[in-house]
């Protein structure tokens, strides 16, 4: 089998009244890059980049230009040895960011094509599956823009996730200790002590500051506090890990089983977060995986994407290992984001339903999806 071409669409939807803010910025619409890579056997295959920095056009192009004139006449099957190519190719000015989520997309794309050459999901190509179905948590309660109280809308949006069958969910934080723990309160006494309550501050703090907002959080049997230092602050992580006993997660904007290295060795995180939409790919999360496993420290991946790269994390989900195993081993947690999305499942013709606060890992070939190329055509933007 040869790569024949390299297809990107790059797809925009705009928030209107929905449009929401965290730590960092307010958004007011969600893009992405989706790429399609074709063979000459007729089989095609999807992935998606994860970027939210800017408009995905730059990741479309880093696919278009930078990677498919080196991809046509390669063979799927070689995925590996191409991962290795096409890193080596821009490893000079590359090793991290928007060159290796390209990457991702095409490497997802490319296991697609493999699973559907043989007839296989991705999961069985990978090792197998540890588990039929994911236990979700809801990404959400981000910052409303046009309410009355955000206080208020954010209590409501938590009861909303609850009532429909979450047991888990993640809140934004990052604000200001005080607005923080405002939140946190008012979350944790409205949903009551039985549903997991993540935060994530979107690494809005320096160690001092995350440290107090971990130290006052415990009181609110908080599960996780997510990326409260910037990435870059390994030793940040580290103290803030040691000094709180709310976990420490982070991993988003880390890239490749070299930038995760740090994370994994120095132990900084209690919880790594690699997305498999940005750190490389398959090809190099079932590196990082490993790398994790040596270290006994556990995956739990992120994920916000639309419904292509909700379908590849599902299938990387179903085979990730046990940290450690043992008799009752403890599962991992799915990132299913219930933020405000124009199109996330308006791109594929298959749909995700959450039941009993699951979701079904797809058996069917590949990633499981096809994209609905109607629709994708019409409100590509490049
Ligand atoms: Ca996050």
């Amino acid at each position: 089998m040869k790569i024949t071409g390299v297809k990107t669409y790059v797809l925009e939807g705009l928030l209107g009244n929905k449009a929401f803010g965290w730590s960092l910025w307010v958004t007011d619409r969600r893009q992405t890059a989706v790429c399609v890579v074709t063979t000459d056997e007729g089989i095609e295959g999807v992935g998606e980049a994860f970027f939210v920095g800017g408009p995905s056009t730059i990741t479309a192009a880093m696919i278009q230009d930078g990677y498919a004139p080196l991809l046509i006449g390669a063979d799927p099957f070689q995925s590996s040895v191409i991962w290795d190519f096409l890193y080596n190719r821009t490893r000079d000015q590359g090793q991290k960011g928007l060159p290796i989520s390209a990457l991702s997309a095409i490497d997802i794309a490319l296991w697609d094509i493999k699973g559907k050459a043989l007839g296989v999901p991705v999961y069985k190509l990978l090792g197998g599956a540890y588990r039929r179905r994911a236990r979700v948590y809801a990404t959400g309660l981000y910052e409303p823009q046009h309410v009355p109280s955000v206080k208020e809308a954010l209590v409501a949006e938590a009861l909303g996730y609850k009532k429909g069958g979450f047991s888990a969910m993640k809140l934004k934080v990052g604000y200001g200790i005080e607005t923080d723990m405002e939140y946190v309160k008012a979350i944790r006494e409205a949903i009551g002590d039985e549903i997991t309550l993540m935060v994530d501050a979107n690494h809005a703090y320096n160690a001092a500051e995350a440290v107090r907002l971990a130290q006052q959080m415990e009181a609110y049997n908080v599960y996780w506090l997510e990326e409260p230092v910037p990435p870059e602050d390994i030793d940040g992580y580290v103290e803030v890990k040691q000094k709180s006993s709310v976990l420490i997660t982070g991993g988003e904007c880390e890239y490749t089983r070299f930038g995760f290295r740090e994370l994994i060795t120095r132990r900084a995180v209690d919880i790594l977060q690699p997305d498999l939409c940005a750190a490389g790919g398959y090809t190099e999360m079932m590196r990082i995986v490993a790398l994790a496993s040596a270290w006994n420290v556990p995956v739990i991946p992120h994920v916000w994407g639309t419904n292509i790269g909700l379908a590849a994390a599902l299938q990387l989900f179903a085979v990730l290992p046990h940290f450690p195993e043992r008799r009752f081993p403890a599962e991992p947690l799915f990132e299913y984001d219930r933020s405000p999305h124009p199109f996330r499942d308006k791109v594929t013709h298959e749909q995700f339903v959450m039941k009993d606060g699951y979701l079904d890992i797809p058996e069917r070939p590949g990633l499981g999806v096809t994209l609905d190329m109607d629709y994708v055509t019409k409100n590509t933007i490049r």
